[in-house]
């Protein structure tokens, strides 16, 4: 301490002029640069206390700013996709089917006045859905129609959307970049698909208007080497719902 309580006194050991200004008991004078050491001494400690509560906290500081940091690099990404033209040719999202054997229901009826935005491929429950393109997950979750969806942007800012599945693959989070080879999840019969033969629904959007994808799907190849290029293709993240 700068001052101390000596024979009754408040003794300022900071200067002869300050001890000078000291006074009795309960009249306890304080000189200005008192007042300034004080408040740079609390400012210290506060400063202390706030670095150690940041570094206690760290880990969640470093996940908030990884958070931040993943948010911001997936805005450029995204930015830069925009600018690029859009996929020409899409590659069948189910490895298998050939383009021909897909039934084009591009605007049959639905439900509720609807019309179908998108084709509807079938396969064996579980069988693995790839993504069409490349491109960044835009979005993974569940809504009434879709069931379990996986949302893809791609080259031009278009939306691909796929539906129905039986769930998603394995550590898959919107942020993710994706390739033709990037497994999304496995074909299921989730949503308003209940009760059909299970399937993918896939959609394609550019600027929140659904086009017809059958046009622009092209078959994969069916060489084993292209099979093995397919990844993740084991485990499954999520139960069927
Ligand atoms: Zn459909």
């Amino acid at each position: 301490m700068l001052q101390t309580r000596l024979l009754g006194l408040w003794v300022c050991t900071h200067s002869v002029t300050c001890r000078q200004r000291a006074i009795k008991g309960a009249q306890r004078q304080y000189c200005p640069l008192h007042l300034t050491v004080v408040k740079k001494l609390l400012l210290a400690i506060s400063f202390s206390v706030l670095a150690i509560i940041v570094l206690a906290n760290w880990s969640a500081v470093s996940r908030g700013g990884r958070k931040i940091a993943d948010k911001l690099l997936l805005v450029v990404h995204v930015a830069r996709l925009y600018a690029a033209p859009p996929d020409q040719k899409l590659a069948m999202p189910v490895p298998g089917v050939s383009r021909n054997h897909v039934a084009d229901t591009w605007h049959a009826a639905r439900d509720g006045d609807r019309r179908h935005e998108g084709q509807d491929i079938f396969a064996s429950r579980g069988t693995p859905v790839l993504s069409a393109t490349e491109g960044y997950i835009l979005n993974v979750g569940e809504n009434r129609l879709g069931g379990q969806t996986v949302s893809v942007v791609g080259a031009g800012g278009r939306v691909y959307y796929y539906a129905h599945l039986d769930c998603y693959a394995p550590h898959i989070a919107a942020g993710d970049h994706v390739t033709t080879q990037t497994v999304l999840g496995y074909v299921g019969t989730t949503g308003n698909a209940a009760g059909t033969p299970p399937h993918l629904h896939f959609g394609v959007y550019a600027t929140g208007r659904a086009l017809n994808p059958l046009p622009l799907l092209s078959d994969r190849a069916t060489d084993k080497s292209a099979a093995n290029k397919i990844e993740p293709v084991s485990g499954k993240k999520k139960r069927r719902t």
